[in-house]
């Protein structure tokens, strides 16, 4: 399978000011774009050809795992950001209280992880198999797929991601990146954490509603599938 640049879910300039365009064109047209052309690159001929994306991310290493998984990441991350004013569920909010206490506290821990993160990663909410939520780091490629728990929710803090935005000042992009929030794709994946770790969804959300995510997945497990 050759994988393709997903769509943007919204135009390049519809996160502005919080994110600019120019900083889309560089971050989704150029890095984005070129991890999907180096794992194509790489699987091309070989027995990764045939794995889903997922299946890399559990079992490929090095480089096909790096760019496998940095596809994955970008994907979410574009996903779960939204020009479009969102709210959690009241199932997910209320997981999220009972875990960190508040929305507020939430958000404050998910921002001092991130602040915290030395170098290049990503930064997750994630579902376990025993529906405890966590906020976890992972350094560059790095997903936590691999470690068996769900991600529902990701921030990318490899500088590319704000530098031309922010310069050096991560937390005022982390305050931002929290405005900009897809809750209902979080909210979607929360309660199809089952499912969805199982799946690639690079082609969801495009209109940004849960029903048109959720088909685009049925869609997207057929691909995979076949
Ligand atoms: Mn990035």
């Amino acid at each position: 399978m050759q994988y393709s640049l997903m769509e943007l879910p919204y135009p390049k300039d519809a996160l502005e000011p919080m994110i600019s365009a120019r900083t889309l064109e560089y971050h989704y047209g150029k890095h984005h774009a070129g991890y999907v052309e180096k794992l194509n690159g790489l699987i091309k001929d070989t027995e990764f050809e045939t794995k889903s994306l997922i299946e890399l991310i559990k079992h490929a290493e090095g480089a096909i795992f790096n760019n496998a998984a940095q596809v994955y990441n970008h994907d979410f991350y574009w996903t779960n950001l939204s020009n479009k004013p969102t709210k959690p569920s009241l199932e997910l909010e209320s997981h999220i209280r009972s875990e960190f206490g508040s929305m507020d506290a939430f958000e404050k821990e998910f921002q001092t992880k991130a602040l915290g993160l030395f170098g290049s990663g990503w930064v997750w909410l994630c579902i376990d198999k025993q529906e405890n939520l966590s906020i976890v780091t992972t350094s560059n490629a790095d997903n936590p797929i691999r470690s068996g728990l769900i991600p529902l929710m990701v921030c990318d803090v490899w500088e590319h991601a704000y530098y031309l935005d922010y310069q050096n000042a991560r937390a005022e992009y982390l305050a931002n990146f929290f405005k900009l929030l897809n809750w209902k794709f979080i909210s979607f994946n929360f309660a199809n954490h089952q499912e969805h770790a199982q799946n690639y969804f690079s082609h969801v959300c495009k209109e940004n509603t849960p029903y048109c995510e959720y088909l685009d997945s049925l869609e997207e497990m057929e691909k995979v599938s076949t």
